[in-house]
């Protein structure tokens, strides 16, 4: 049974005090972390936690390996080849506590919430000193001190495994070190409910549950005041945002709160269930001036029977009335999907309709992927009779369909002017400065690096699958 896990401030403030202690004991010299994260902006969201505390713990960061006394992995369980890139660089690890024996190994994340992971990690790789589940994140300190004083000891006793599975956390006020000062991302919720059968989010990540409006807004407005300019509301499902809590707050009144912070910023969202996209969400985008006109709305597949056998509690028709209501509400859209090519037991006509249900929705971007099979879901043990070679050519059909009509859709944006927000440089002579409209576009755009962190026209003058090139007007 789903029991909501608040964590008391006194709890946080204990975590400060084992922070206090691991300042205590690196104090000799200064000591780096790096953290490494894969998959999703959730687990990029986490990392920044990681972060934060580690910082509060008196690292510095660094990109570097080498020069790491302390290295975290936060790790993806969505796709297998993601699974396996984790297993080799953790086990390349190996070399650098060869060089530096005091050095700490961590690895957290959705894949150390599989029991299979977790025997793997305890059972062959020695290097790793502390695997933490995604629930742990809010007591990191405590798990890297214990980690610190059983360091050195043979076997499995100088090691902590800390990953158990635990539902309903919420914890407030974590430290959190963001990259950058102009783009932030704002966690609104946890976990997922859904169950697609494909999926392993809900088994690792546990059920959804939102934080309170009140902290969420508390956070946007911290953000606005320290001059952030992007803020990406984040969440498995933000329309289901709200859902057992008792403040009578649903996602589009979220929104519409956030868009009443005083400051000049962009607020987006990801991701959006389609089955939850509801006519008031798109009421409330048009008319809330801060609210990219940005919808990542995951179709998956363009076949009702493969939708049904997904659990995606949507068919193609319906997907597509949602997508009209939104144009309707929003000329200007930018859509963006998420496409699964060799579903167990997709025949090739139904793979067909999702290349027409492409062709007919014309998407701006698309993340397409194939069908990786997750243990402990429904559909790892459904029949899978097509093989990898032939989903390869259906993935290729479909990713040259989306990229034509990415650069087609790209097309019709030269020769316009569009305000966008400058968030870096490209590395690139031509054009020095990267960007993104008001929706999401990247551009690329030649001007002063003084514009970074700012507002801008650009005059769009080119583009092409992937990006539009300007000039600062
Ligand atoms: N919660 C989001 C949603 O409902 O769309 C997405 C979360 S999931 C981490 C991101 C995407 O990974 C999904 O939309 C799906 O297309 C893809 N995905 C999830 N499980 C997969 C699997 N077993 N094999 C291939 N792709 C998968
Ligand atoms: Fe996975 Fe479906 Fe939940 Fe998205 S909505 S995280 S695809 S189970």
């Amino acid at each position: 049974m789903y029991e909501r896990k608040e964590i008391a401030p006194e709890q946080i403030e204990a975590q400060r005090q084992f922070c206090e202690r691991i300042k205590d004991a690196i104090s000799d010299r200064p000591h780096f972390a790096l953290v490494d994260t894969y998959g999703c902006q959730q687990n990029e969201s986490d990392s920044e936690i990681l972060r934060g505390w580690l910082m509060d713990c008196g690292y510095g960061l660094t990109t570097d390996p080498a020069q790491a006394d302390m290295i975290a992995i936060n790790t993806c369980a969505v796709r297998e080849h993601a699974e396996q890139r984790v297993f080799g660089n953790v086990g390349a690890l190996t070399h650098n506590k060869a060089k530096n024996p005091d050095l700490i190994v961590a690895v957290g994340g959705c894949m150390t919430q599989q029991e299979s992971v977790k025997t793997r990690l305890r059972d062959s790789f020695r290097v790793v000193d502390l695997v933490f589940g995604p629930h742990e994140v809010w007591r990191f300190p405590e798990l890297l001190w214990q980690a610190m004083q059983r360091h050195g000891r043979r076997g499995n006793k100088g090691r902590v495994i800390a990953a158990e599975p635990s539902d309903g956390v919420v914890a407030e006020s974590l430290p959190r070190q963001r990259d950058s000062g102009i783009k932030a991302w704002l966690s609104i919720m946890n976990g997922c409910d859904n169950f697609c059968t494909y999926c392993i989010v809900p088994h690792v990540r546990g059920r959804e549950r939102s934080r309170r409006p009140a902290d969420v807004l508390a956070e946007a407005r911290q953000l606005a005041a320290a001059g952030y300019k992007d803020i990406t509301l984040l969440g498995q499902n933000v329309n289901s945002y709200g859902k057992g809590l008792d403040d009578g707050v649903d996602f589009p009144d979220l929104l519409r709160a956030v868009n009443d912070i005083p400051g000049d910023f962009v607020v987006r969202f990801m991701t959006s269930h389609p089955k939850d996209a509801t006519e008031k969400l798109f009421r409330t985008m048009a008319e809330c001036g801060k609210i990219a006109p940005h919808i990542h709305l995951p179709a998956q597949s363009g076949s009702s029977r493969v939708l049904k056998a997904m659990n995606r509690h949507y068919d193609r028709e319906k997907y597509l009335d949602t997508v009209a209501m939104a144009r309707s509400y929003l000329p200007d859209l930018v859509l963006t999907t998420d496409i699964i090519v060799g579903f167990p037991g997709e025949t090739e006509a139904e793979f067909e309709e999702t290349l027409s249900l492409v062709e007919q929705v014309r998407y701006d971007a698309m993340f397409t992927f194939i069908y990786s099979p997750r243990t402990g879901t429904p559909a790892a043990s459904m029949p899978d009779p097509v093989s990898r070679a032939e989903k390869q050519v259906w993935f290729d059909r479909l990713l040259e369909s989306a990229n034509r009509i990415s650069a087609e859709k790209h097309a019709e944006y030269v020769g316009k002017t569009f305000r966008v927000l400058v968030d870096g440089e490209t590395g690139d002579p031509a054009h020095n400065l990267s960007a993104r409209t008001k929706g999401g576009r990247l551009v690329h755009l030649s001007g002063d690096r003084a514009l970074i962190g700012q507002f801008t026209d650009a005059a769009i003058t080119d583009s092409s699958t992937w990006a539009l090139f300007g000039e600062t007007v």
